[in-house]
Protein backbone atom coordinates (compact mmCIF):
# COMPACT_ATOMS: atom_id res chain seq x y z
CA UNK A 1 0.00 0.00 0.00
CA UNK A 2 1.27 3.18 -0.74
CA UNK A 3 1.50 6.61 0.28
CA UNK A 4 1.52 8.54 4.02
CA UNK A 5 -1.46 7.75 6.53
CA UNK A 6 -3.89 10.07 5.46
CA UNK A 7 -6.15 11.92 8.29
CA UNK A 8 -9.21 13.59 7.13
CA UNK A 9 -11.51 15.55 9.13
CA UNK A 10 -15.09 15.93 8.42
CA UNK A 11 -16.62 19.07 9.38
CA UNK A 12 -20.18 17.99 7.80
CA UNK A 13 -22.30 21.28 8.29
CA UNK A 14 -20.52 22.53 11.17
CA UNK A 15 -17.91 26.14 11.21
CA UNK A 16 -18.39 29.58 10.72
CA UNK A 17 -15.42 31.69 10.01
CA UNK A 18 -14.68 31.72 13.83
CA UNK A 19 -13.38 28.03 13.70
CA UNK A 20 -11.03 28.81 11.21
CA UNK A 21 -8.66 29.02 14.18
CA UNK A 22 -9.18 25.31 15.07
CA UNK A 23 -7.92 24.59 11.36
CA UNK A 24 -4.52 26.88 11.56
CA UNK A 25 -4.22 25.07 15.25
CA UNK A 26 -4.55 21.91 12.96
CA UNK A 27 -1.81 23.28 10.89
CA UNK A 28 0.48 23.91 13.05
CA UNK A 29 0.54 20.60 14.64
CA UNK A 30 0.78 19.05 11.16
CA UNK A 31 4.22 20.35 11.24
CA UNK A 32 4.98 18.35 13.88
CA UNK A 33 4.21 14.88 11.87
CA UNK A 34 5.96 15.40 8.55
CA UNK A 35 4.86 11.25 7.87
CA UNK A 36 1.33 11.90 8.00
CA UNK A 37 -1.06 13.68 5.70
CA UNK A 38 -3.69 15.57 6.70
CA UNK A 39 -6.98 16.74 5.38
CA UNK A 40 -9.89 19.00 6.65
CA UNK A 41 -13.33 19.64 4.69
CA UNK A 42 -15.25 22.22 5.65
CA UNK A 43 -18.31 23.07 4.83
CA UNK A 44 -17.90 24.96 1.21
CA UNK A 45 -18.92 28.31 2.69
CA UNK A 46 -15.12 28.23 4.47
CA UNK A 47 -12.91 26.66 1.67
CA UNK A 48 -11.83 29.75 0.09
CA UNK A 49 -10.89 31.21 3.81
CA UNK A 50 -9.26 27.97 5.55
CA UNK A 51 -7.37 27.43 2.17
CA UNK A 52 -5.29 31.14 3.15
CA UNK A 53 -5.02 30.40 7.13
CA UNK A 54 -3.42 27.10 6.56
CA UNK A 55 -0.26 25.83 4.83
CA UNK A 56 0.91 22.03 5.23
CA UNK A 57 -2.87 20.79 5.64
CA UNK A 58 -5.23 19.21 2.42
CA UNK A 59 -8.53 21.32 2.00
CA UNK A 60 -11.45 19.61 0.81
CA UNK A 61 -15.18 19.67 -0.28
CA UNK A 62 -17.70 17.41 0.87
CA UNK A 63 -19.58 16.69 -2.15
CA UNK A 64 -20.10 18.07 -5.91
CA UNK A 65 -22.01 18.42 -8.54
CA UNK A 66 -21.06 16.03 -11.57
CA UNK A 67 -22.43 18.61 -14.14
CA UNK A 68 -19.59 21.74 -14.74
CA UNK A 69 -22.30 24.64 -14.58
CA UNK A 70 -25.75 25.38 -15.09
CA UNK A 71 -29.15 25.90 -13.99
CA UNK A 72 -28.61 23.67 -10.21
CA UNK A 73 -29.73 25.90 -7.52
CA UNK A 74 -28.16 25.44 -4.53
CA UNK A 75 -24.96 22.78 -5.67
CA UNK A 76 -21.73 23.38 -6.43
CA UNK A 77 -19.12 22.09 -9.25
CA UNK A 78 -16.09 20.28 -8.85
CA UNK A 79 -14.09 23.22 -11.32
CA UNK A 80 -15.76 25.92 -8.52
CA UNK A 81 -14.40 23.39 -5.66
CA UNK A 82 -11.36 23.52 -7.62
CA UNK A 83 -11.07 27.78 -8.02
CA UNK A 84 -11.67 28.08 -3.85
CA UNK A 85 -8.71 26.37 -3.73
CA UNK A 86 -10.07 22.90 -2.50
CA UNK A 87 -7.31 19.63 -2.94
CA UNK A 88 -9.84 17.02 -2.86
CA UNK A 89 -13.32 16.50 -1.83
CA UNK A 90 -15.59 13.78 -0.36
CA UNK A 91 -17.90 11.87 -1.93
CA UNK A 92 -21.01 9.33 -2.17
CA UNK A 93 -21.11 10.07 2.29
CA UNK A 94 -24.01 8.08 3.54
CA UNK A 95 -25.00 11.60 4.74
CA UNK A 96 -25.68 12.26 1.07
CA UNK A 97 -26.46 8.57 0.24
CA UNK A 98 -29.27 8.55 2.49
CA UNK A 99 -30.73 12.92 3.21
CA UNK A 100 -30.32 13.27 -0.65
CA UNK A 101 -30.82 9.63 -2.16
CA UNK A 102 -27.19 9.90 -4.37
CA UNK A 103 -27.09 6.43 -5.96
CA UNK A 104 -23.91 4.53 -6.87
CA UNK A 105 -24.01 5.89 -10.71
CA UNK A 106 -24.61 9.41 -9.36
CA UNK A 107 -21.39 9.13 -6.96
CA UNK A 108 -19.70 7.55 -10.25
CA UNK A 109 -20.43 10.59 -12.24
CA UNK A 110 -19.54 13.12 -9.51
CA UNK A 111 -15.77 10.96 -8.97
CA UNK A 112 -15.19 11.33 -12.98
CA UNK A 113 -15.88 15.03 -12.74
CA UNK A 114 -13.79 15.36 -9.64
CA UNK A 115 -11.02 13.86 -11.19
CA UNK A 116 -11.20 15.35 -14.11
CA UNK A 117 -11.41 18.77 -12.25
CA UNK A 118 -7.69 17.61 -10.81
CA UNK A 119 -9.72 17.52 -7.23
CA UNK A 120 -8.62 14.10 -5.63
CA UNK A 121 -11.41 11.77 -4.62
CA UNK A 122 -12.20 10.29 -1.19
CA UNK A 123 -15.22 7.85 -1.82
CA UNK A 124 -17.18 6.59 0.98
CA UNK A 125 -19.35 3.32 1.08
CA UNK A 126 -20.99 1.54 4.00
CA UNK A 127 -23.47 -0.93 5.26
CA UNK A 128 -26.52 0.03 7.19
CA UNK A 129 -26.61 -1.61 10.63
CA UNK A 130 -29.84 -4.07 9.38
CA UNK A 131 -27.41 -4.98 6.33
CA UNK A 132 -24.47 -6.14 8.40
CA UNK A 133 -26.90 -8.30 10.64
CA UNK A 134 -28.44 -10.04 7.83
CA UNK A 135 -24.95 -11.01 6.75
CA UNK A 136 -24.99 -9.25 3.79
CA UNK A 137 -21.95 -6.00 5.27
CA UNK A 138 -19.24 -7.43 2.49
CA UNK A 139 -21.53 -7.74 -0.54
CA UNK A 140 -23.58 -4.19 -0.12
CA UNK A 141 -20.01 -2.57 0.06
CA UNK A 142 -18.41 -4.24 -2.60
CA UNK A 143 -21.28 -3.35 -4.40
CA UNK A 144 -21.28 -0.24 -4.20
CA UNK A 145 -17.91 -0.33 -5.01
CA UNK A 146 -18.82 -1.89 -8.40
CA UNK A 147 -21.34 1.07 -9.14
CA UNK A 148 -19.32 3.91 -7.55
CA UNK A 149 -15.60 3.58 -8.32
CA UNK A 150 -14.92 5.84 -11.78
CA UNK A 151 -14.04 3.50 -14.47
CA UNK A 152 -10.26 4.76 -15.60
CA UNK A 153 -7.75 3.22 -17.35
CA UNK A 154 -5.46 1.19 -14.19
CA UNK A 155 -5.72 2.93 -10.28
CA UNK A 156 -6.99 6.44 -10.17
CA UNK A 157 -3.85 8.21 -8.45
CA UNK A 158 -6.21 10.63 -6.95
CA UNK A 159 -8.85 8.01 -5.38
CA UNK A 160 -9.24 6.83 -1.94
CA UNK A 161 -11.94 4.74 -0.70
CA UNK A 162 -13.38 5.58 3.18
CA UNK A 163 -15.28 2.73 4.39
CA UNK A 164 -17.52 4.01 6.87
CA UNK A 165 -20.58 1.49 8.17
CA UNK A 166 -23.29 3.97 8.82
CA UNK A 167 -24.17 2.68 12.27
CA UNK A 168 -20.54 3.64 13.57
CA UNK A 169 -21.14 7.36 11.95
CA UNK A 170 -21.42 9.51 15.25
CA UNK A 171 -22.76 7.16 17.18
CA UNK A 172 -19.59 5.70 19.61
CA UNK A 173 -19.86 2.17 18.14
CA UNK A 174 -16.98 1.05 15.86
CA UNK A 175 -16.65 -2.77 14.44
CA UNK A 176 -14.34 -5.06 15.91
CA UNK A 177 -11.21 -5.40 14.44
CA UNK A 178 -11.74 -8.56 13.00
CA UNK A 179 -14.11 -6.74 11.05
CA UNK A 180 -12.73 -4.16 10.38
CA UNK A 181 -9.81 -6.27 8.95
CA UNK A 182 -12.16 -8.51 7.19
CA UNK A 183 -13.83 -5.46 5.21
CA UNK A 184 -10.56 -3.60 4.18
CA UNK A 185 -9.15 -7.08 2.59
CA UNK A 186 -12.60 -7.24 0.72
CA UNK A 187 -12.43 -4.07 -0.23
CA UNK A 188 -8.79 -4.25 -1.78
CA UNK A 189 -9.81 -7.14 -3.34
CA UNK A 190 -12.39 -5.31 -4.90
CA UNK A 191 -9.95 -2.47 -6.14
CA UNK A 192 -7.44 -5.34 -7.61
CA UNK A 193 -10.02 -6.89 -9.60
CA UNK A 194 -11.84 -3.25 -10.77
CA UNK A 195 -8.04 -1.57 -11.60
CA UNK A 196 -5.68 -4.31 -11.65
CA UNK A 197 -2.31 -3.64 -10.05
CA UNK A 198 -2.70 -0.22 -9.44
CA UNK A 199 -5.70 -1.40 -7.03
CA UNK A 200 -2.98 -2.22 -4.79
CA UNK A 201 -2.15 1.49 -3.88
CA UNK A 202 -5.51 2.84 -3.58
CA UNK A 203 -5.93 4.45 -0.04
CA UNK A 204 -8.64 2.86 1.99
CA UNK A 205 -9.67 4.89 5.27
CA UNK A 206 -11.64 3.62 7.72
CA UNK A 207 -14.29 6.28 9.22
CA UNK A 208 -17.13 6.04 11.77
CA UNK A 209 -16.43 7.27 15.49
CA UNK A 210 -12.22 7.53 15.42
CA UNK A 211 -11.48 8.99 18.40
CA UNK A 212 -7.99 9.51 20.05
CA UNK A 213 -8.36 6.47 21.91
CA UNK A 214 -9.33 4.08 19.10
CA UNK A 215 -7.24 5.54 16.48
CA UNK A 216 -4.28 4.04 16.78
CA UNK A 217 -5.64 0.58 16.92
CA UNK A 218 -8.19 1.00 14.04
CA UNK A 219 -4.88 2.71 11.74
CA UNK A 220 -2.74 -0.45 12.74
CA UNK A 221 -5.26 -2.65 10.49
CA UNK A 222 -3.72 -4.04 7.31
CA UNK A 223 -5.50 -1.87 4.77
CA UNK A 224 -6.50 0.66 7.30
CA UNK A 225 -4.26 3.49 5.57
CA UNK A 226 -6.37 6.27 7.19
CA UNK A 227 -8.93 7.84 8.70
CA UNK A 228 -11.65 9.85 7.76
CA UNK A 229 -13.22 11.84 11.42
CA UNK A 230 -16.16 13.51 11.53
CA UNK A 231 -17.11 14.35 15.04
CA UNK A 232 -13.66 14.29 16.63
CA UNK A 233 -11.97 16.81 13.79
CA UNK A 234 -14.20 19.59 15.16
CA UNK A 235 -11.60 20.72 17.58
CA UNK A 236 -7.92 21.20 17.18
CA UNK A 237 -6.81 19.22 19.98
CA UNK A 238 -8.72 16.12 19.63
CA UNK A 239 -7.90 15.58 16.07
CA UNK A 240 -4.65 16.55 16.70
CA UNK A 241 -4.66 13.03 19.17
CA UNK A 242 -5.73 10.99 15.92
CA UNK A 243 -3.02 12.41 13.80
CA UNK A 244 -0.14 11.69 16.40
CA UNK A 245 -1.99 8.14 17.01
CA UNK A 246 -1.46 7.23 13.14
P1 LIG B 1 -17.93 10.45 13.10
O1 LIG B 1 -18.26 10.71 11.55
O2 LIG B 1 -16.44 10.45 13.23
O3 LIG B 1 -18.56 11.63 13.81
O4 LIG B 1 -18.53 9.15 13.47
C1 LIG B 1 -17.51 10.09 10.55
C2 LIG B 1 -17.99 10.50 9.19
O5 LIG B 1 -19.21 10.63 8.99
O6 LIG B 1 -17.18 10.69 8.28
Amino acid sequence: MAGLPYIVGNWKMNGTRAMLSEARAVDRAAARFPKVQVGLAPPATLIFRMRDAVELIGVGGQDCRAEESGAYTGDISAPMLKDAGADFTILGHSERRTLHGESDAQVNAKAQAALGAGLAVILCVGETEAQRDAGEALAVVTGQLDGSCPRVDGAPEKLSIAYEPVWAIGTGRVPSIEDVAEMHAAIRAKLVALYGEGGADVRILYGGSVKAENAAELLSVPDVGGALVGGASLSAESFTAIIGAA
